[in-house]
């Protein structure tokens, strides 16, 4: 049976740190600052947002949430981002995606301060990781793929050398999780949607991460994994009103060598590098 990665305690350990170190930044009168740009009205949105607010509160980060309407223009999300970028009491700003149809996400995105861009994802810090030039631990990279890293380390997760298999090709999370497990020398095969023989792929991985989110529809089987392989479930779907990942939990943990759980696993790994995040803009 496979040994669990449990990422909800190890985000636990890693945020009672942050808030540690936030006091210590408190003490030299700085307060770390989060604010987060919600354009609309969509509930799920909503509820990320307010669960970004409940982690930030939890290790004395301040967050403000700045919520726009629907038809917000993209002169107004700028000015508003301009001054952000301005204000030296704010360290972080993230835009809640996605955006009404009418504004590009990347163009938003590319004009937040790279400096305090915590999601990772302005042009120059994707630069900076494809380069080889960032720091993983004081650098600004997308939590997701931190986060599953940081996860791997924590179970003693060899990369070098193996075969890994990433099925996403997203620049939240598998181009970005691909060259961190590059820099690992592990080598790395993306797979996505137009991947012809997937099972001939997933069988030869070594380390297999998932980010599909498409069930019922597709669902990640036991006959797809290789014996002891490590399993990386980051999908979030919801079937039956319960979330789940995009891996057959109870049949692969059996195969598998070590699992994350979802819920439990790289979820909260997200949220606490989103903090750490925070934490490296406001140490800049
Ligand atoms: P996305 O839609 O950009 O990516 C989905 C990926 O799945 C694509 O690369 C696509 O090619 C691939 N795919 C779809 N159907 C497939 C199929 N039949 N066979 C093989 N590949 C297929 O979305 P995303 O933003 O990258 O997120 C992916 C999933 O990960 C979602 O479920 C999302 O909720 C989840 N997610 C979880 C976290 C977390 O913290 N746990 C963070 C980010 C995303």
């Amino acid at each position: 049976m496979a040994v669990i990665m449990d990422g909800e305690s190890l985000a636990r350990s890693i945020k009672k740190d942050i808030a540690t170190r936030v006091s210590e930044l408190g003490e030299k009168g700085i307060v770390p600052a989060l604010a987060t740009i919600l354009v609309g009205e969509k509930t799920f949105s909503k509820t990320y947002v307010r669960l970004k607010e409940r982690d930030c509160k939890e290790v004395g980060i301040h967050f403000k949430t700045h919520e726009l309407p629907e038809k917000t223009s993209e002169r107004e999300v700028f000015d508003l981002i301009d001054a952000l970028n301005r204000d030296k009491k704010v360290h972080g700003i993230l835009v809640q995606m996605p955006l009404p149809p009418h504004l590009s996400g990347t163009k938003v995105v590319e004009r937040i301060s790279p400096k305090k861009d915590v999601d990772g994802l302005h042009p120059l810090n994707v630069g900076k990781l494809w380069l080889g030039a960032c720091d993983f631990e004081n650098d600004l990279l997308p939590c997701t793929p931190k986060g599953v890293m940081k996860l791997l380390d924590h179970y003693d997760v060899e990369l070098a050398g193996k075969n890994v298999v990433i099925i996403n090709r997203s620049n939240l999370v598998g181009k970005p999780l691909s060259k961190l497990m590059l820099d690992r020398n592990a080598t790395v095969t993306l797979c996505h949607s137009k991947t012809v023989g997937l099972e001939k792929h997933t069988r030869m991985a070594d380390v297999l991460v998932t980010a599909i989110g498409c069930r019922p529809k597709f669902l990640v089987t036991e006959d797809m994994v290789k014996d002891q392989a490590v399993v990386v479930d980051v999908g979030i779907n919801c079937v039956d009103d319960k979330i789940c990942g995009d891996i057959d939990f109870e049949k692969v943990k059996k195969k598998a060598s070590k699992i994350t759980p979802v819920p439990g696993g790289v979820g909260p790994m997200t949220r606490a590098m989103l903090l750490q995040n925070i934490l490296i803009a406001a140490r800049e």
